[in-house]
């Protein structure tokens, strides 16, 4: 039968077309032009204490950020950078480094060229980096040092920075028109207005297009979906999307997966960052992880092995399937450093950890390898499925590690090249 015509098409829209550009040196990592949505993320330490700042862009690298930002705001963070990326080249660590400034970048940047030079790549805020008639000259000498050391730079306007002048200035011409918009309407537009116009004089002063990101944060989810459809429609610019203030825990992730994840399907967006206010004494990487597991679970990209997990229900009096999932998650994800050199393509695998026996079976089948536990008043019996066979039923106090083992056996006759003459 054919399928109707009134079917809706599903899975993402193209990709918007933006200018790929290229940051770092050597095997530089390119964001935009359809190249993968690259994750980054920043760091919270004093970039003055440089030791400290190495150790978190390390950590951030190793989770798997492709990009890390960090603040240079006075003297002593500027002069921190290049001992910072010395640090880092120790530890054999070479991910590209993004300067953040605002008000006196114009200066740090000129003061500490060591600084300039050790840097892949400026941000800068269009609404922040001078007043009246010192803004244009300032952002000018920023830009001009960025061209001279072949650096990419990111124009980041922000909701809670925007450039007050023009704002002011959209609001009054706004205030005569015929269909006069709401003052929500005007904000949204001064924001996109600051960042193209502010890009259009970095080109000017002799920035290549194609060294120049965007961006548009704002901490409403609403107002960033419409905001970067708004760039999106009206530039090739590439883009860099984040939600600015999320918040903290779930409520950050949620309202940064909600927005991310619309303009994503939409195909807008070439590098996303998920903004997380740590718990204190937090774990910064936590988004990095986070923004993967949206790419990922969206289909846009593959880091991890992925374990579903049923979430349990009246017919589970225990908590042996919720201690399974755990374990085995905890399990891939120590492997994976070693798994990833040994097993190329491991992070495609798919394991499940099933409650009982009303989707356990299914959902096992489904996996790559799959366990459905016994729930309560089942025979105390665990049948495991293999490429959606069931090859094997554990029974006993060691499901868990006899399950492990299966996972272990499986990742190397699929991933490492044993009996792959046999498949
Ligand atoms: S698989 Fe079983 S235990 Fe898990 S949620 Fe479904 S019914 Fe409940």
């Amino acid at each position: 039968m054919n399928a109707s015509p009134a079917e809706p098409a599903f899975g993402p829209s193209p990709r918007h077309k933006s200018v790929a550009v290229e940051i770092g040196e050597g095997a530089a990592v390119v964001v935009g032009g359809g190249a993968p949505v690259v994750v980054q993320s920043m760091t919270n330490t004093d970039t003055a204490d440089a030791e400290a700042t190495a150790r978190q862009i390390a950590a951030l690298a190793r989770a798997g950020s492709e990009l890390v930002r960090l603040t240079v705001d006075r003297d002593e963070a500027a002069a921190a950078v290049p001992h910072i990326r010395d640090k880092l080249a120790a530890m054999g660590v070479s991910v590209p480094l993004i300067g953040d400034f605002h008000y006196i970048g114009h200066k740090l940047l000129a003061e500490h060229p060591a600084c300039a030079e050790a840097l892949d790549k400026y941000r800068i805020n269009p609404g922040n980096v001078g007043f009246r008639n010192k803004r244009d000259l300032q952002f000018g000498q920023i830009v001009e040092i960025a061209v001279r050391n072949g650096k990419a730079v990111r124009i980041g306007a922000n909701w809670g920075s925007l450039d007050q002048e023009l704002l002011t200035h959209l609001m009054d011409e706004n205030s005569v028109s015929a269909a006069p918009l709401g003052a929500r309407a005007v904000t949204r537009e001064a924001l996109v207005r600051s960042a193209l116009l502010s890009a259009g004089r970095a080109e000017e002063i002799g920035l290549p297009h194609a060294r120049i990101v965007l961006s548009a944060k704002v901490s409403a989810v609403q107002d960033l979906i419409t905001v970067y459809r708004m760039l999106a429609a009206r530039s090739d610019y590439a883009l860099h999307l984040g939600l600015t203030e999320a918040g903290m825990g779930s409520k950050g992730i949620v309202a940064s997966s909600a927005a991310l994840g619309v303009l994503l399907q939409e195909g807008i967006g070439d590098t996303i960052r998920i903004s997380l206010t740590p718990e204190p004494g937090g774990d910064r990487t936590r988004e990095v992880r986070v923004a993967q597991e949206l790419l990922q679970t969206m289909g846009f990209r593959i880091f991890a092995p992925q374990v579903a997990a049923c979430p349990g229900c009246g017919r589970t009096t225990s908590t042996v399937f919720q201690e399974l999932a755990r374990d085995i998650e905890a399990h891939l994800t120590a492997s994976m450093p070693e798994w990833r050199a040994l097993y190329p393509g491991v992070e495609r695998l798919n394991v499940a950890v099933m409650g009982c026996i009303v989707n356990g079976p299914g959902e096992s089948k489904h996996a790559d390898i799959g366990i459905s536990l016994p729930g309560t008043g089942e025979t105390p019996a665990a049948p495991v499925f293999v490429d959606g066979v069931k090859t094997v039923t554990l029974r006993g106090p060691r499901i868990a590690e006899e399950f492990k083992t299966l996972v272990g056996d499986y990742i190397a006759r699929r991933f490492g090249g044993v009996g792959r003459a046999a498949e």
